[in-house]
């Protein structure tokens, strides 16, 4: 593929061997040195890359033009990508990688808890880093693993903890002052690693569209200038590919987790006017708002009256959420769940004046067919179609599409190969 050149220039963050960012090592497990046993040739490499709330619309913004390009020389979800329920960064990080919806892979929330576990929540390192939270699932760098493959991830929700005994081989604890080329930088070195110590399967991660959708809403200069940073580190991304002369050797597939819906500051549904908090456990707000019983407190009037219709919110006993959105069955799932309305947040009068008003003024976490939620899909490689479009499909269709393009047998999965085989070409299906 050709990405015009005019487009590259201005954008481009050079990469050299002997940058200023020298590649990371990875930390904690020792370099991987011996080729594992396989005879077999491996297979093309695929890169998966997740731009993290990057709404489906963004693209049409013009401010994408590598990502764009992509796009039109590739294959594009033109309406987006449908994440799963809840649209939360890591139980859907942990479907694209195992195919699994939340409720069956047991990352069921961002913050969740467990009986036997405790605790779990994204600035819980331990809890991030301890593979029983995520034994549920099987993600793709593990079956790879069994098959001689080898994994890098460039962050990963899941990739810091060891599940079933195994990280992938070369991963990163999660750092956000990592910049996006680094990352890049990191992931071009792993690529040139020798053929024995290289990579088949890698991730890699930008985090600045979410963070600026979060912070400003999604309608703003500054979400704008994260679309046109990280599209800038793509740039960087497929000019090194293209000195390597791997741009048509690789299969990438480019994601986001879920997109991003504007939350006015005044959209706030105060969960303690309707209902005494001392008396019930709170797991979540925002929202997706999860509570438990408390004990010495009677649970069924707190949810008989959250039960009732509410403004800008609808709650259920986790046994009768609708069936649409695949949630409710997991030990981990709490009993009453409060989904705000798209456009409202779900908080307290203590958590307000904690922020004193600094509230977030984009969202997710919302129904997943919300289309503020759609998620980009964009994909480009050897096995892909060339300028095809395809309708919106959902989420847990990934995993079983990367496991055929890596030749590995899918794990058990929510997904559906045949659903989204026509976006390779014929013999690569
Ligand atoms: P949220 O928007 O609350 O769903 O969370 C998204 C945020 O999680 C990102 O913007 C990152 O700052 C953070 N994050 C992403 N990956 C990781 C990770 N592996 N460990 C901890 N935090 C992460
Ligand atoms: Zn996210
Ligand atoms: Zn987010």
């Amino acid at each position: 593929m050709k990405i015009p050149f005019r487009l590259l220039l201005g954008s481009l963050i050079a990469f050299s061997a002997g940058c200023a960012h020298p590649p990371a090592t990875p930390p904690s497990e020792p370099a991987v040195t011996t080729a594992k046993a396989s005879s077999a040739p491996a297979p093309t490499p695929l890169l998966l890359i997740s731009i993290d709330g990057y709404r489906a619309n963004y693209i049409d913004r013009g401010i994408s033009p590598i990502l764009a390009s992509l796009a039109q020389q590739g294959v594009h979800a033109t309406d987006g990508m449908q994440p799963s329920f809840p649209s939360l960064t890591f139980p859907n990080h942990y479907t694209l990688v195992t195919g699994l919806r939340p409720d069956h892979h047991g990352i069921v929330n961002n913050t969740m808890s467990d009986p036997a576990l405790g605790k779990f929540s994204l600035s819980n390192r331990d809890a991030v880093s301890d593979g029983r939270w995520w034994a549920e699932g099987t993600p793709l760098w593990e079956t790879a693993d069994q098959h001689g493959l080898r994994t890098a991830t460039m962050f990963w929700p899941g990739s810091e903890a060891n599940i079933h005994g195994k990280h992938p081989d070369y991963w990163m604890p999660y750092d956000g002052n990592v910049t996006p080329q680094q990352r890049v930088d990191q992931v071009l070195a792993w690529l040139d690693l020798p053929a024995d110590q290289r990579p088949t399967f890698l991730t890699l991660y930008f985090d600045a569209v979410d963070h600026a959708g979060h912070t400003y809403g999604p309608d703003t200069p500054q979400v704008d200038q994260a679309l046109k940073e990280t599209d800038a580190a793509l740039a960087s991304l497929v000019q090194g590919l293209q000195k390597r002369n791997l741009l048509d050797r690789i299969n990438l597939i480019i994601v986001a987790d879920h997109g991003m819906a504007s939350v006015p500051a005044n959209n706030s549904v105060m969960l303690d006017r309707i209902i005494p908090l001392n008396q019930v456990d709170v797991v979540s707000l925002g929202v997706l708002a999860g509570l438990n019983p408390a004990k010495g407190y009677d649970f069924s009037r707190i949810e008989a009256q959250l039960e009732k219709p509410q403004k800008h919110m609808t709650c259920w006993d986790k046994s009768r959420v609708p069936a649409r959105l695949a949630y409710g069955s997991n030990p981990r799932v709490p009993q009453l769940l409060c989904l705000a309305d798209v456009g409202w947040r779900i908080t307290t009068t203590d958590y307000v004046s904690k922020k004193k008003g600094k509230l977030s003024l984009g969202e997710h976490g919302y129904d997943n067919q919300a289309p503020e939620m759609q998620a980009l899909f964009v994909a480009h490689g050897p096995a892909f179609r060339q300028g095809t479009t395809v309708p919106s499909f959902p989420n847990v269709d990934v995993y079983p599409l990367m496991a055929h393009l890596l030749g590995l047998p899918a794990a058990a999965n929510d997904g559906n190969y045949d659903a989204v085989k026509a976006m390779l070409k014929p013999d690569a299906q």
